[in-house]
């Protein structure tokens, strides 16, 4: 899945619009301690899907992802992030050759997500980007310390990267949810069996 454009708004340490384009071939971000490289990475991630504030090392509460303000800038009231896919390739179930997924975050606590342009749920970018790699629980993003995090693993939280990464990931989650429906299929029955007991 190649990566087209990051586009920041508000989030942590950028409170400008900011746009990186990605050229072809490998991207480097340099810059010195502290200047917001891995901020950027937060980014991705965080648009991505992530909803734990530590995998985003937030301090606990989303709301830290948003600008917070400085000595001489006020604190922003949303953080807002943006990153288009190539999708030309068509690898993702969207009838367009580029998918643009957004997520902005309000002070007061309201979320927005986008997958080009037409708001969605959380719950529909995590279906688009199963098995891609790249979605909440990919493995494509590695952050400090993730790979101490894999080793030490329990193997069946190992398995469920070794899933996702062969493609499989998918079909757990459709089972997973099938069962979920049936589950309340059944309990749905039941009530209208107590129901037609109480009527007959
Ligand atoms: P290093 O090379 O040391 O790993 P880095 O370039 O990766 O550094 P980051 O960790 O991305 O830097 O950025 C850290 C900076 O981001 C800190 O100065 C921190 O104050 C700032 N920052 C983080 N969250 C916010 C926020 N919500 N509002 C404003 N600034 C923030």
């Amino acid at each position: 899945m190649v990566f087209k454009e990051l586009e920041i708004q508000g989030f942590k340490s950028f409170p400008d619009k900011v746009k990186i384009r990605f050229d072809e071939g490998v991207t480097g971000v340099v810059g010195p301690n502290g200047s917001g490289k891995s901020n950027l990475s937060d980014a991705v991630r965080w648009v991505l899907g992530e909803t734990s504030s530590r995998q985003l090392r937030a301090a606990g509460k989303m709301e830290d992802v948003i600008f917070g303000g400085t000595r001489r800038r006020g604190a922003m009231g949303f953080a807002m992030v943006r990153l288009t896919l190539d999708n030309s390739a068509h690898t993702l179930d969207i009838d367009a050759d580029e998918a643009v997924i957004g997520r902005k975050y309000y002070r007061s606590g309201e979320s927005e997500y986008t997958i080009n342009g037409q708001l969605c749920r959380l719950k529909d970018i995590y279906e688009l980007l199963l098995d891609t790699g790249i979605g909440r629980d990919g493995y494509s993003v590695i952050g400090q310390g993730r790979i101490a995090e894999i080793v030490a693993a329990k193997s069946s939280e190992r398995r469920e990267i070794f899933e996702e990464a062969c493609g499989i990931a998918k079909y757990r989650y459709r089972k997973n949810e099938a069962e979920r429906r049936l589950a309340a299929a059944a309990e749905n029955l039941e009530r209208l069996r107590d129901i037609l007991d109480e009527l007959e």
